[in-house]
C-alpha cells in the first residue's frame, strides 16, 4: 500500500474511533461501511477502465490513476510500450527481408504448412506465373502457375531439382528446389541456369568436335605403324620396339577419343534412352565372354545370374555400363584373384554386382571415382590401358535408368562395384 492511502486509512479508523466514543458505536459503524464501500467502489471503477483499455489497447491511452491502481498501469504501460517497439523492430526486418528478397533475379516462394503461398519475389512471379496480390494464402494451381512446378511441390520428392522453361519466357532455362521448414511449412526457389546450360554444352560441344576432328589422323597413323610391323624387313629390327610403342600409344588415344565421344553423347542427349526389354541374361554371357578375352585365363571368374529377369532400357548403354565394372575389376585384380559377377532380384528391383579380390580402393577415393579422370594410381590406371573416363561414362549412364553407383571397398582386399536399378525397369519373363 502507498502511504496517502495508508494515512488516509489511519486517519479514517482515528475517526471511526473518535465518533465511537463521541455518539456511540452504530454511528461508527455506519461511517466505516460508507468509508468501505466507498473504497470498494473506487476499485470497481478502475477494474471498468482496465477492462475497457484491455478490450482494445491500441486506440485507448491507459487512464490516470493513484495508489495500487497507478502502478498497475504504469507496469502495463511499460509492457505495452516494450510490444510496440519490438513489434515495430520485426516488422522492419521483415520489411527489410522482403525488399532484399525481392531484388534477387532468383525466385523465392514461401509456402504455410497448408502449401498455400504465404509471400514470393517479383522473379518467382516471372518465373511460375504467380501473382502474390491475387495468389496470396491460395494454393497453387497447375490451370493457372507452371503446371510441372506444382507437381514437383504437391510430390514431396525433393531430393533432385527439377528443371523446367520459365512460364514466361520458353527460353530461359530454370533450376526448381523445394526445402522444408517449421511446422512443415516450404521455400521454393528457382534460379535462371540459361547461361550455365549455354556454357556446358559449348564445353560438350567443344570436347566432341575436338575428339572427332583427332579420330581421324589417329586411325591414320595407327593404320600406318600396323602396316609397318606387318611388312617383312619394312623397319630395321632395331627401331621394331619403338614402332610397337607408338602403336600402344596411338591406341591409348584412340581409347581416350571413343570415350570422350561416349561421354559427351551420353551427356548431351537429354531424351529419354530407348526402353527395351534386355534379356540380362544373354546381356551379361557376352559381357563375361569378352571379360574372359581380357582376363586371358589369369583370374577365376564365376557367375551367378537370375533367368527370366529382364531389364528395360538402352541395350548397348547397359552392355557398356555392365562390361565397364567387369573389366575394371580384371585390370585392377592381380594374377590369380577372383571375380564374381551377380545378376539378382532384389526388394528394391534388381542388382548387378561384380565382386573382386583385387587391390581395393582407400576409403577417401571411392565418392570421387566417378569424377572424369579421377584415378586412384593414375600409373597403374595407364598400365592396364584405362582412360579414367569409365565410371563417369556409368555414372551417367545410370542416372539416364534412374539406377545408382554402389561401391563397397577394403584396400588390399578387394571391392564389389553394384549397379541398384529400380522396380520400375525390372520385368520378370
Ligand atoms: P580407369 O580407366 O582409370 O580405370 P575408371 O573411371 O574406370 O577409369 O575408374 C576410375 C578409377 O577407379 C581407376 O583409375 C581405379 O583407380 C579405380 N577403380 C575402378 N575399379 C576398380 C576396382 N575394381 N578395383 C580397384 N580400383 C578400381
Amino acid at each position: 500500500m502507498d502511504k496517502v492511502a495508508v494515512t488516509v486509512f489511519y486517519v479514517f479508523a482515528l475517526l471511526c474511533l473518535a465518533i465511537a466514543a463521541n455518539q456511540g458505536i452504530l454511528a461508527a459503524l455506519s461511517l466505516w461501511g460508507v468509508g468501505v464501500t466507498a473504497y470498494l467502489y473506487l476499485h470497481l471503477i478502475r477494474q471498468h477502465q482496465l477492462l475497457d483499455w484491455l478490450k482494445a489497447p491500441q486506440n485507448k491511452t491507459l487512464p490516470d490513476a493513484s495508489g495500487h491502481w497507478a502502478s498497475i498501469f504504469d507496469e502495463l504501460n511499460g509492457f505495452i510500450q516494450r510490444y510496440q517497439s519490438q513489434t515495430s523492430e520485426l516488422s522492419d526486418s521483415m520489411s527489410r527481408f522482403k525488399n532484399a528478397v525481392s531484388v534477387l533475379p532468383d525466385g523465392v516462394v514461401i509456402f504455410n504448412q497448408y502449401q498455400q503461398v504465404e509471400w514470393c519475389n517479383p522473379a518467382a512471379e516471372t518465373h511460375l506465373g504467380l501473382n502474390l496480390w491475387r495468389d496470396q494464402d491460395q494454393k497453387l494451381n497447375a490451370g493457372v502457375h507452371h503446371a510441372e512446378a506444382v507437381k514437383y511441390l504437391e510430390a514431396e520428392r525433393y531430393d533432385a531439382p527439377l528443371k523446367i522453361k520459365s512460364k514466361s519466357n520458353p527460353n530461359v532455362d530454370l533450376e526448381l528446389k523445394v526445402y522444408t521448414f517449421g511446422a512443415q511449412q516450404k521455400i521454393m526457389l528457382s534460379q535462371d541456369i540459361s547461361q550455365i546450360q549455354k556454357l556446358d554444352a559449348m564445353r560438350r560441344d567443344f570436347i566432341a568436335n575436338v575428339s572427332h576432328e583427332l579420330r581421324t589422323p589417329l586411325t591414320v597413323v595407327g593404320g600406318f605403324l600396323e602396316t609397318l610391323q606387318d611388312i617383312p624387313n619394312a623397319v630395321s629390327s632395331q627401331y621394331l620396339h619403338h614402332i610397337a610403342l607408338m602403336e600402344q600409344q596411338t591406341q591409348r588415344m584412340r581409347h581416350l577419343v571413343d570415350d570422350l565421344l561416349t561421354l559427351s553423347r551420353i551427356e548431351s542427349d537429354s531424351n529419354v534412352p530407348e526402353n527395351n526389354e534386355i534379356n540380362m541374361q544373354g546381356l551379361l554371357e557376352r559381357v563375361l565372354s569378352n571379360a574372359k578375352g581380357l582376363s586371358l585365363g589369369k583370374h577365376k571368374i564365376t557367375h551367378d545370374f537370375a533367368p527370366n529377369l529382364c531389364l528395360i532400357g538402352a541395350e548397348d548403354e547397359i552392355y557398356s555400363a555392365c562390361s565397364n565394372l567387369l573389366n575394371n575389376a580384371i585390370r585392377y585384380t592381380p594374377e590369380k584373384g577372383h571375380i564374381h559377377v551377380m545378376w539378382k532380384a532384389t526388394d528394391a528391383g534388381a542388382t548387378y554386382s561384380v565382386m573382386d579380390t583385387g587391390i581395393g580402393i582407400p576409403k577417401e577415393h571411392i565418392g570421387r571415382l566417378t569424377e572424369r579422370f579421377y584415378r586412384v594410381d593414375k600409373s597403374r590406371s595407364r598400365d592396364t590401358g584405362g582412360t579414367g573416363l569409365g565410371l563417369s561414362i556409368v555414372k551417367h549412364i545410370l542416372m539416364r535408368h534412374q539406377a545408382q553407383l554402389k561401391v563397397d571397398s577394403v584396400e588390399h582386399e578387394g571391392s564389389t562395384f553394384s549397379i541398384l536399378f529400380p522396380k520400375a525397369r525390372i520385368k520378370n519373363r
